[in-house]
């Protein structure tokens, strides 16, 4: 009969080790690198004023420990400051980069929805060090957001309608679930534990009722663009209502400008806003001064490119990529159906020649089309002009000009001109270039540059909703696991740098 070696691990008896905390920090590892970079290469003196301890109080956690600790447990999926606090306590590697101290949660917390603005000079540090290992190439970027759900309640979200509406809900259900309650009472059914949960359901019900009526009393109903009353939220007015593919959250979007060459972060934002789309101008003027004080070299010769998908397809962006001498490639609304037909795309109006002389248009097939009226489409002046029905309905080309063959026996095609997608208006010129397979070989690429980032902090660190509530701590948050995104990348390098790899 085999015989093996006894162990002691299942009688449970305590031992003593001895650990050298330094030790535990391994060569080559994410968190070797993270211990060395905090202190030399990331400067986190910025934090120094948040303590005004010098002369009295308790001496406080240096805030490079927290830094390291809040990093180390994003990189493994930890974002609780609960479970960090249980990090240092049980794991010897977060142990070692908290330098053997325990900070309370509320410590941990308090450092990450305060340190908003200070994470951006993190951030700037980081990126410098990105340069230095040449991981940003300055040069293709694209940019998408991340749509969240936060730490606000759906429930509580509407116009000021909808929460009137639901506040007098909640008080007949306070009502209801009284009388309830009366009627157990007097059919004798008054035991403890039915005394229990009538009364937490009731302080549940009251509570939600306080915190509507109390928003409802001092609301201002926020606007949206069109200056129409959007939705609001009880419990985190920064927040918005947004659409995502797994239905409608109560969230924030999370913002990034990847550059092309290793999917470096080189601008991160969290907006509680449901259209990312307006944010654009701000993410890339923010990048490219990113990139630029990392000391990113460019290319003289050649002018950025930024990517987006239709979500940004709009005049204003298009203009604000012109102004800071960017090539912005945008995809509008039907990019997608355009290239997925079998037969190739449908005519649009950049397709069609303008005769300035004549103020007509000459379509593929070489026929005319007159101008007849002007008329207002979303609060925009357009002329419309048309093609003899005739023409259409004998036309070879119809299959891939007109979307009904019926229609075009009546009427002819129509287009729709605007001042944007008239020739040499800003949005016919985008259009016109993204017909082409220059730019659609170079648009093929946003989603290798982008996605990965996103598949990286919400899949491989877990970040499937902010855990604060208002902007600036979410943004922080944000900011927070774009920076460890960041550092992840530099670790080959470092290696390679130190001969680990
Ligand atoms: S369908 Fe009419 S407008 Fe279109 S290409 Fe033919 S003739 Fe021209």
């Amino acid at each position: 009969m085999a015989r093996y070696k006894h162990t002691e691990a299942e009688s449970g008896q305590g031992m003593f080790l001895t650990v050298n905390l330094k030790e535990q920090l391994l060569p080559g590892t994410f968190e070797y690198m993270l211990n060395e970079l905090v202190g030399t290469k990331i400067d986190v003196s910025i934090f120094d004023e948040n303590y005004q301890n010098d002369e009295k109080g308790a001496g406080a956690i240096p805030p490079r420990v927290l830094i390291k600790l809040i990093s180390y447990g994003y990189l493994k999926g930890v974002k609780s400051s609960r479970r960090l606090e249980e990090l240092c306590r049980n794991n010897v590697t977060a142990k070692a980069l908290a330098e053997d101290m325990e900070p309370h949660w509320t410590t941990i917390a308090d450092f990450i929805s305060t340190g908003g603005e200070k994470f951006k000079g993190i951030f700037a540090q980081v990126l410098m060090y990105c340069n230095e290992l040449e991981l940003i190439g300055g040069q293709d970027y694209a940019v998408d957001g991340d749509r969240l759900p936060s730490n606000a309640s759906l429930e509580m979200t509407g116009k000021r309608k909808d929460l009137e509406k639901r506040l007098a809900i909640y008080r007949r259900m306070a009502e209801k679930h009284i009388e309830k309650h009366q009627r157990r009472d007097e059919a004798g059914d008054n035991s403890e534990a039915s005394e229990k949960r009538y009364q937490e359901r009731q302080r549940k019900l009251n509570k939600k009722i306080e915190a509507l009526d109390n928003f409802i009393k001092t609301m201002k109903p926020k606007k949206g663009n069109g200056g129409k009353e959007i939705t609001s939220n009880v419990t985190d007015n920064e927040s918005a209502m947004i659409h995502s593919p797994k239905g409608y959250i109560q969230g924030y979007i999370g913002m990034a400008v990847a550059d092309s060459k290793k999917q470096i972060i080189v601008s991160a934002k969290a907006v509680g806003s449901a259209n990312e789309g307006a944010h654009f101008p701000d993410m890339l003027k923010n990048a490219l001064s990113n990139v630029e004080k990392a000391g990113v070299k460019k290319e003289p010769e050649k002018k950025p490119v930024i990517m987006a998908d239709s979500n940004y397809f709009s005049e204003e962006n298009l203009k604000a990529g012109r102004e800071l001498g960017v090539e912005t490639i945008i995809a509008d609304g039907s990019y997608k159906s355009r290239l997925g037909k079998k037969e190739g795309k449908t005519y649009r109006a950049e397709d069609f020649t303008y005769n300035e002389e004549d103020d007509n248009y000459e379509c593929p097939a070489g026929k005319k089309l007159e101008r007849t009226k002007t008329r207002k489409i979303s609060g925009r002046e357009c002329k419309l002009y048309k093609a003899d029905a005739g023409d259409c309905g004998v036309c070879p080309l119809k299959e891939k000009c007109v979307k009904s063959k019926k229609k075009s026996r009546k009427s002819g095609r129509s287009l729709s001109v605007t001042e944007n997608n008239s020739p040499g208006g800003i949005i016919h010129e985008h259009l016109k270039n993204l017909n082409t397979v220059e730019w659609q070989d170079k648009y093929a690429r946003r989603m290798q540059i982008i996605e990965p980032v996103f598949a990286n902090i919400s899949f491989c660190k877990g970040l499937n909703r902010f855990s604060l509530r208002g902007q600036e701590k979410v943004n922080g948050q944000w900011l927070l696991y774009c920076i460890v995104h960041n550092l992840g990348k530099c670790l080959k390098g470092y290696n390679k740098g130190k001969g680990y790899a």
